[in-house]
């Protein structure tokens, strides 16, 4: 993966493994659970469920392995280069269980969903697997391990929302945090295997949403970013809140909605569909200063017949149609986007159609890939993967240094200007210097101020810029 920018994460990309904590729980069994999340960040907020649920149990968590009774692993699915670091990982925990043959060892996620029992003849020191839609079953699994058998859920459900359920906040800045109102995808974009993996497309209830924005409000939350495989599709319908009559709630209205809990909470959002993504959206996101001007929008190729064989559902003047509403609307909004390098039967032609797309919208950072066939995919059922690599990492090099080149003068443009960043904290290179995002979703890092700390909005003069961070300092 390219990484281009230090930004919240979407369904496209893929984070490294990172073990997640809280402080201990109100009441424990003396258990201990390590968790360690994979990929996209509905994966990260799905280990927050998971902890939730075990929590409950009086489990605490822990972030050193060799002090654990349960080790979870959140995986992921979307690249073969994903899996294959879970399984190393895997490895290590088994060392682990050598030593200690009571520990407890889980797959969770999209590997558990894609591989299923395989996993358990595979993987022989693996002890249980579950799905993404069956982790309410986590205790009555573990109980079935902890009684000699092995466990497996891995049921999807065109439900289950875990409306229900509060996620503790793990590795929390106290700062920002993530919402999920939606599972699953009901797009069968042809490279993907997220439609596989994690179900059918449900949306989760308004109420439960808004009181868990209002709830991290109150306690001192001051950004969300509400998640979904496809937000633009959320579609809710139910009872109003006096339960006397039948509404429907689309995702404009729930923005609006979280928008107006308090003008300090800002709001992300994150993924945008092309096909999906309508003017209602875009005029709610320009009339209320707390929702970030910052869209997502993955295009993945520049070329129509391209977008034909991923499934997109949109051709590039769709594309370029919706490109043209969010710059009409929303002066100054950045966008964002995934790009597949290489898919398919993709001509030289078709490849620097892609690259016109990029010049022609200029995003503000990008998330390339070289095209990886996923097993199970539409992709892999019915077309050649028959783009040599050597010719798709050259495809994907052209893409990158044309993004890098984009995101420096989209940066640019921020220099002798100023800002205002809600501040989440030290930055990573330096204990010395804060760091934050502007309104568009670009990191800003300052110099630690007297007076300023996380959680607080300051305005920060930019004296300088490279491809991914503008440089500068705190102004009143
Ligand atoms: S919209 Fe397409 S790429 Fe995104 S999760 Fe759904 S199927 Fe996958």
């Amino acid at each position: 993966m390219i990484d281009l920018q230090l930004t919240d994460k979407t369904h496209d990309e893929e984070r490294q493994g990172e073990a997640l904590v809280i402080d201990a729980p109100l009441v424990r069994n003396g258990r201990k659970l390590y968790i360690e999340s994979y990929g996209c960040q509905m994966n990260f907020a799905d280990s927050e469920i998971v902890a939730s649920i075990l929590l409950d149990q009086g489990f605490e968590t822990t972030g050193d392995y060799k002090e654990a009774d349960v080790v979870f692993i959140n995986t992921c699915s979307i690249r073969e280069n994903a899996e294959q670091r879970v399984r190393n990982r895997l490895s290590q925990f088994g060392a682990e269980k050598r030593r200690n043959p009571k520990l407890i060892v889980g797959v969770l996620g999209c590997m558990a969903e894609r591989l299923k029992s395989k996993f358990l003849e595979e993987e022989k020191l693996v002890d249980v697997v579950v799905g993404p839609d069956a982790y309410r079953e986590l205790p009555q699994l573990l109980s079935e391990v902890e009684s000699g058998h092995k466990a497996i859920n891995v049921l999807l459900s065109r439900e289950e929302t875990y409306a229900d359920i509060s996620p503790v906040r793990l590795n929390g800045n106290g700062i920002t945090a993530f919402i999920s109102i939606m599972r699953g995808c009901d797009n069968m974009c042809s490279f993907c295997v997220v439609p596989f993996t994690r179900g059918r497309e449900r949306s989760r209830d308004p109420y439960s949403i808004l009181a868990e924005a209002q709830d991290l409000f109150d306690r001192g939350y001051k950004e969300v970013t509400l998640l979904g495989q496809n937000v633009d599709s959320y579609k809710w319908k139910g009872a109003d809140a006096n339960e006397d009559a039948e509404i429907e709630v689309n995702f404009a209205q729930l923005l609006e909605k979280v928008a107006l809990i308090s003008p300090d909470l800002r709001i992300r959002f994150s993924t945008s569909h092309p096909k999906d993504i309508t003017d209602e959206v875009l005029h709610t996101i320009a009339k209320y200063d707390n929702i970030c001007n910052y869209i997502h929008l993955p295009v993945q190729s520049g070329s129509t017949r391209v977008l034909e064989l991923m499934n997109r559902t949109y051709t590039r003047e769709w594309y370029i149609n919706r490109v043209d509403a969010i710059r009409r609307i929303i002066p100054g909004c950045a966008i964002s986007s995934d790009i597949i390098a290489g898919f398919c039967t993709e001509t030289e032609e078709e490849h620097q159609e892609t690259l016109s797309i990029m010049d022609y919208v200029g995003y503000d950072f990008a998330f390339t890939f070289s095209y990886s066939e996923r097993p199970g995919t539409l992709a892999a059922r019915k077309y050649a993967d028959d783009i040599p690599e050597e010719v798709k990492k050259r495809r994907l090099a052209e893409i990158l240094l044309k993004q890098q080149q984009t995101s420096l003068f989209r940066l640019q443009q921020f220099v002798g200007k100023t800002v205002r960043i809600l501040v989440e904290g030290t930055s990573k290179k330096s204990d010395k210097d804060f760091c934050g995002r502007n309104d568009q979703n670009a990191m800003v890092v300052f110099p630690a101020t007297e007076g300023v700390k996380a959680g607080q909005y300051v305005n920060v003069h930019v004296d300088r810029c490279t491809s991914a961070t503008l440089l500068g300092t705190v102004v009143n």
